[in-house]
């Protein structure tokens, strides 16, 4: 399996900085800046692996989320936002997301999270 990796943030350079790290980490990168571009490259490029920013323009990382759950039960989805609340992380769980990390998200937190995800959808082949 190739490890492709996307990135959907409206915020271009948050998208840059992952792009650049995950690229340094050996994986193929896709970014995207809303939730309509980001589904189109999911079913274009097969991505099994994904980062979605919560707050997006328009449709939110949530129902993103929900969306890739319903067809793709399978794809690893890691929440990434900048603010917290309770209700955004109960919210986060209901939409299916394998887990969450806040902005300014630490590389080494999200390096782990896409070889956690490659490794997790190896062993459930
Ligand atoms: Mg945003």
């Amino acid at each position: 399996m190739e490890h492709k990796v996307l990135v959907v943030d409206d915020e271009k350079p948050i998208c840059e900085a992952l792009e650049k790290a995950f690229s340094k980490a050996g994986y193929r990168v896709f970014c995207a800046e809303d939730a309509e571009q980001g589904w189109e490259v999911i079913e274009k490029e097969n991505i099994h692996v994904m980062f979605l920013d919560l707050n997006l323009p328009g449709i939110s990382g949530a129902e993103l989320c929900r969306k890739v759950r319903r067809s793709r039960p399978m794809d690893i989805i890691y929440a990434v936002t900048g603010y917290t609340s309770l209700f955004e992380l109960a919210d986060c769980r209901e939409a299916g997301f394998d887990d969450y990390f806040t902005k300014p998200v630490e590389l080494k937190a999200l390096w782990k999270a896409a070889a956690d995800a490659f490794e997790k959808l190896h062993r459930w082949r």
